[in-house]
């Protein structure tokens, strides 16, 4: 089946200067695919501006009017962590754009799985808020995007950044039709997550946070996949999964401290591929959040790419993790995530 790939040059335009979410990041990764020639094999989607209908989706009037009048000024600094130059508000409304467009071309069945390589990412804004490098929240506009346009019933967010998705949950947290699920480094930025909220109202029980322990790696990973992610997805039985694919958990990446590698990703995006495959007829998109280490981020997003694309062979050029920490021991986590979510 193909895969698609939403990218569009836009994005490199939302210049942030010396931060570390910045164009180079996208470059790494494109340069990657062409040069070990995956490119030809996707699918290429070019992506639209999202409308502002579209953004409203998820996001207040005024904060959209006030991301674009700081565009128009020329940018700025948003709070302490999230920054725009003058393009951003065009590129943002891009990104936003690429992963509805990624959500037509899975629906429409273009392609059966695809990913937009966007940015500026999304999982931490929020309805009025920008933070933590995102202006609008893409995979959330994508999925109400879905559910209204396709009048789908129930989808599946997985984030796997290592941040947890406060923008995300905060958008589907009393919505009954979006099971998010989130694995994060805890405690970290932004502080959110925590096992106990698990959503309110009709959405209670369709939020499901994994705050694991710094030191994690690709076993305490697929551990958390394997006891908890596959049976709670089994059970909702989505018609489409999303993924905010977040690369920062990998061990070489400087923002955070854990220890996955890039064969560690392809597991776990087996894992939800074979999801998608067997609950959803295969249909599977991603947007692209964090992933900070420029190697790192190409070598996993290709790995990603070829377990789409079905191959068997994953190349991991970085290996797995020196030994920085002693592995933590994450089964009384998840056995009490299993308790609170009644997974047997
Ligand atoms: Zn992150």
């Amino acid at each position: 089946m193909k895969a698609g790939l939403v990218y569009d040059p836009i994005y490199l335009k939302h210049d942030t200067g010396q931060h570390v979410e910045n164009a180079k990041r996208l470059e790494a990764i494109i340069s990657y695919l062409e040069q070990t020639q995956l490119k030809q094999q996707l699918t290429l989607i070019k992506p639209g501006a999202a409308s502002i209908e579209e953004i409203s989706l998820v996001h207040h009037g005024r904060y959209i009017s006030h991301i674009q009048d700081v565009a128009q000024r020329g940018g700025g600094w948003l709070d302490v962590d999230t920054v725009m130059s003058p393009d951003s508000y065009q590129a943002a409304i891009y990104a936003a754009g690429g992963a509805i467009r990624a959500s037509e071309a899975v629906m429409g069945g273009e392609v059966g799985s695809a990913f937009a390589l966007v940015r500026p990412p999304g999982h931490h804004a929020t309805s009025q808020q920008a933070m933590g490098f995102c202006l609008f929240n893409n995979i959330a506009i994508a999925t109400k995007y879905a559910l209204t346009k396709y009048k789908l019933e129930r989808v599946v967010i997985i984030d796997f950044d290592v941040h947890h998705g406060n923008g995300t949950q905060a958008t589907f947290y009393d919505n009954p039709q979006v099971l998010y699920i989130s694995t994060h480094e805890s405690p970290f930025y932004p502080g959110t997550g925590s096992i106990e909220e698990t959503g309110s109202g009709a959405g209670k029980g369709t939020t499901l946070n994994i705050p694991l322990p710094a030191g994690c790696g690709d076993e305490e990973y697929l551990q958390a996949f394997q006891q908890v992610i596959v049976p709670a997805t089994l059970r909702f039985n989505p018609q489409l999964i999303l993924v905010s694919a977040g690369y920062d958990l990998h061990w070489a990446d400087e923002l955070a401290l854990m220890q996955v590698s890039t064969n560690g990703f392809a597991q776990m995006v087996r894992i939800i591929k074979g999801l998608a495959d067997e609950l959803c007829g295969g249909r599977l998109l991603f947007s692209l959040e964090g992933g900070y280490n420029l190697q790192a981020l190409a070598y996993s997003v290709k790995a990603t790419f070829d377990v789409l694309l079905g191959k068997a062979n994953i190349e991991d050029p970085l290996g797995q993790s020196p030994p920085r920490f002693p592995p933590p021991t994450i089964t009384p986590l998840i056995e009490a995530i299993k308790e609170i979510h009644k997974l047997a």
